[in-house]
């Protein structure tokens, strides 16, 4: 009979230690930050590393190389057009409010996104499973949302002010002279074929922004 031991399994280290959020109780101390801590967002990293019983100092330099880390290979994939990564990554939005206390609870890195500036499969399946409020607003949704025309939370009769808005024929859409609507990226949105329509009819700012195609929160 063999007495050869099944291979030990792989190690799990975390700079944070018994304060790793990977699981309860945290992993053994290690020289990095575990990948599961690296999805952390960077207030969260900072928030952990300034409250701690390790090396504070330490920690927080391991949290600063990790977002530089981060950040560099967010720009070299840019510059080399292989597209964008999720925006969890993305250093331009490390400080939105909703990112700073979003955990997708899992270890492995995010994926790439078809538009910057929305959430990959993996975060997005994770807030959908947390309920993350931050969904309803925002460009997580990776099939993008309804153009505002088709969205079914206007039908209010004060939704009525901004469709009959200007007098131009081209403004309302109709479903029997216009093209079918495709998905904006952002949720209150004008889709890029209403934008198309629309934007050169004059008073157009009246009810949407006239760079990003949203409506106006006062119409909301
Ligand atoms: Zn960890
Ligand atoms: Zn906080
Ligand atoms: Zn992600
Ligand atoms: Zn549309």
């Amino acid at each position: 009979m063999s007495t050869l031991m099944p291979p030990p399994p792989p190690p799990n280290y975390c700079a944070f230690g018994s304060e790793c959020s990977s699981r309860d109780g945290g992993q053994e101390e290690g020289p990095h930050i575990c990948s599961r801590c690296k999805n952390l967002s960077r207030h969260e990293l900072d928030r952990k590393a300034i409250n701690t019983t390790y090396d504070s100092a330490h920690l927080r330099l391991l949290v600063e190389e990790h977002f530089k880390q981060l950040k560099k290979e967010y720009d070299e994939r840019v510059k080399r057009g292989w597209g964008f990564s999720c925006i969890c990554t993305d250093p331009d939005y490390k400080n939105v409010p909703w990112r700073r206390h979003f955990d997708p609870e899992d270890s492995s890195p995010c994926g790439t996104v078809r538009n910057r500036g929305q959430l990959c499969k993996r975060c997005y399946t994770k807030a959908r499973e947390q309920q993350c409020s931050f969904l309803i607003d925002f460009d997580g949704d990776r099939e993008g949302f309804p153009c505002v025309w088709e969205d079914p939370r206007y039908n209010r009769p004060q939704d009525e002010n901004w469709k009959r808005g200007l007098s131009d024929p081209n403004w309302q859409k109709d479903p029997r002279k216009h093209p079918n609507c495709v998905r904006p990226n952002r949720s209150n949105q004008l889709c890029r074929r209403c934008y198309s329509r629309m934007v050169e009819i004059s008073g157009f700012g009246v009810y949407f922004c006239e760079n990003s195609s949203t409506l106006h929160e006062r119409w909301r």
